[in-house]
């Protein structure tokens, strides 16, 4: 961290994006076991009535496949979720930063985008709602390549409010203090932006 640098959010992987996968192994969990140690003697179909050990077990099969398929597909997000998890993005009020294990692995200074319209370089996605708040994934291009750069998923409106303001302040390097992007001096220490 530089001095006067201040985090304005931190983005990792979610919570969300450890329910899911928990939802889905232990969903597929029931379904696997229902269909495996339900007996073939022991099936009703939908209307009530008893089915033969044959149409039994080729519901249990079914039970089981879809349970092991879904179960499955837990595991792998689980899996992949934690490798990602150690990816997280910060921004602070001079650079956004993409660090892996604590260490930064790309770095943009905000001075790049300033003056210029920043929703250029910004895509917000409005991903789910829950609880009746939205989430957004929101996507940053690079301004030098254009390439995409960082993508933040999971965060509030109050996040995708100070991502917007990016390209419109600067912070003073030499006190913090915040300025119109359009200022060329420090207006509470006059030092040159
Ligand atoms: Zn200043």
């Amino acid at each position: 961290m530089l001095v006067h640098e201040q985090v304005e959010f931190i983005c990792g992987k979610g919570s969300l994006g450890r329910l899911f996968p928990a939802a889905a192994i232990g969903l597929g969990g029931i379904f696997l076991a229902a269909g495996l140690l339900n007996p073939t003697s022991n099936c009703y179909n939908k209307n009530g009535v008893l089915q033969t050990p044959t149409q039994c077990a080729s519901t249990n099969l079914l039970f089981a496949v879809l349970g092991g398929v879904v179960l499955l597909a837990g595991l792998v997000l689980a899996l992949r979720g934690t490798k990602q998890r150690d990816t997280r993005y910060y921004v602070t009020t001079f650079r956004l930063v993409e660090a892996k294990q604590r260490r930064i692995v790309r770095e943009v200074p905000r001075d790049l985008f300033r003056g210029r319209e920043f929703s250029q370089f910004l895509q917000v996605i409005p991903t789910l709602i829950v609880n009746g708040t939205p989430f957004f994934t929101a996507k940053i291009l690079d301004p030098r390549s254009g390439d995409e750069m960082m993508s933040l998923r999971n965060l509030t409106q109050e996040s995708i409010n100070a991502l917007e303001l990016v390209g419109q302040v600067v912070y003073c390097k030499y006190c913090g203090q915040r300025n119109d992007a359009k200022s060329m001096r420090c207006s509470q220490c006059g030092a040159s932006l």
